[in-house]
């Protein structure tokens, strides 16, 4: 029986790999973009959204798997960037013969690309994926995998907001504190327990009014109005909903000296990053602060599988990344946001000169090199 997959090389520069794959049968439009492996295997998550056209689909995948990139580098997972994105409506397109299409649309990548969860994708879509193609992350624990990985995310972030507190006042303890939450879903939630168990006051908004009512009355946080989550005094802004809240229109409002949240892209546009350091406001770099979950994730790779004790060390690590960083900052005058590329950028040009010099034949007996 032929594959009704069909499978397309896109050329982009500076991406190793981008490909588009199409499956006529179960209706699958989807690319997957492989950054760059330098590190290692590609893992990002699988993303399925109703995306207007394939340009902008493409113009995602990318972005994202660029993204996935620096936050492994500057994780130190073992891992490269990569991404992979299906276009359609998570209403109407799921079914058993996509996700199998799309299994085999990564398995042809011969693990180049690693998948796990994202957007619209759930641990229950990656099952069925998994039976076409073993490059498959973030399994249930039963099946040997890593699990959720929110709870992880919220520890390196909680242990990130300890780590600004103490940098710019000098004590890291969340005692007395108050911190805004934007958005208490999977990570928000987590993150407020720990911060109310440690004595912070947490104020919090969220889309979901029923959510929020049961947090308030389960651990204590005070629902704010999400139109006023950005312009409330507060130690520590936390924004663990949607990217691009710190803009133009918004960072004029904003009364905190921190921000440290786990939403991804946080800065419409790099600029941003240096509009918050000219208003003195410390940045925590997003991919750097919610790392914890691709932390996590990484450790299915050790060579005795997933070890939580192992992976929490890890994500242990953040505040340390974080502190490296606000030092680069300071001392090159440079926003963390920069710092943070430009450390990504210089860990994978440092392994990629490594492995070139491996590559290189040894040197001929008795020449020497000049
Ligand atoms: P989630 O969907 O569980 O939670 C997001 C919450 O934000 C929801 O409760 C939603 O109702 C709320 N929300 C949406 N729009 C809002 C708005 N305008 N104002 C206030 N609340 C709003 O997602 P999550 O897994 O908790 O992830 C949160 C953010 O962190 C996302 O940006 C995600 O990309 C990022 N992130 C998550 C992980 C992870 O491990 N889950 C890892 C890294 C980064």
């Amino acid at each position: 029986m032929t594959d009704s997959l069909q499978i397309t090389d896109i050329k982009v520069d500076g991406y190793e790999r981008v490909v588009r794959g199409t499956d006529a049968k179960s209706g699958l439009r989807a690319f997957i973009a492989v950054h760059d492996t330098t590190l290692g295997p590609s893992l990002g998550g699988l993303r399925m959204w109703p995306y207007a056209s394939d340009d902008d689909a493409l113009f995602d995948v990318k972005r994202l798997s660029r993204g996935m990139s620096f936050k492994s580098a500057v994780a130190h997972t073992g891992l490269g960037g990569g991404k992979a994105v299906i276009v359609g409506d998570p209403k109407t397109i799921k079914s058993e013969a996509l996700y199998l299409a799309m299994g085999r649309f990564i398995d042809a990548l011969g693990g180049r690309y690693i998948t796990a969860e994202d957007v619209n994708t759930s641990i229950e879509d990656l099952e069925v994926i998994r039976r076409a193609t073993k490059h498959v992350t973030g399994l249930a624990r039963k099946d040997g995998g890593s699990g959720n990985p929110s709870p992880y995310t919220a520890y390196g972030v909680y242990l990130g907001i300890r780590a600004a507190l103490g940098w710019k006042f000098g004590n890291d303890n969340p005692k007395g504190r108050t911190v805004v939450i934007q958005g208490i879903g999977a990570v928000g939630s987590a993150l407020a327990r720990r911060l109310i168990e440690a004595g912070a006051t947490v104020f919090a908004a969220d889309r979901n009014i029923e959510r929020l009512g049961q947090l308030q009355s389960e651990i204590g946080v005070k629902p704010v109005d999400e139109k006023q989550v950005m312009t409330m005094p507060c130690d520590v802004f936390a924004p663990c909903a949607l990217g691009a809240v710190i803009n133009d229109q918004t960072i004029p409002g904003l009364k905190c000296p921190i921000i440290a949240g786990a939403a991804n892209n946080l800065l419409l546009e790099p600029r941003h990053g240096k509009v918050l350091a000219d208003r003195d406001i410390l940045y925590a770099p997003d991919y750097v602060i919610n790392a914890g979950g691709i932390v996590n994730v990484s450790v299915e790779f050790n060579p005795g599988g997933y070890d939580e004790k192992v992976a929490l060390s890890r994500i242990e690590r953040i505040p340390q990344a974080l502190k490296e960083l606000w030092t680069i900052s300071k001392e090159e005058r440079i926003p963390p946001s920069d710092a943070a590329d430009r450390l990504a950028e210089r860990i994978i040009a440092d392994a990629r000169g490594v492995k070139k010099a491996q590559a290189l034949p040894p040197n001929p007996k008795g020449r020497s090199g000049c």
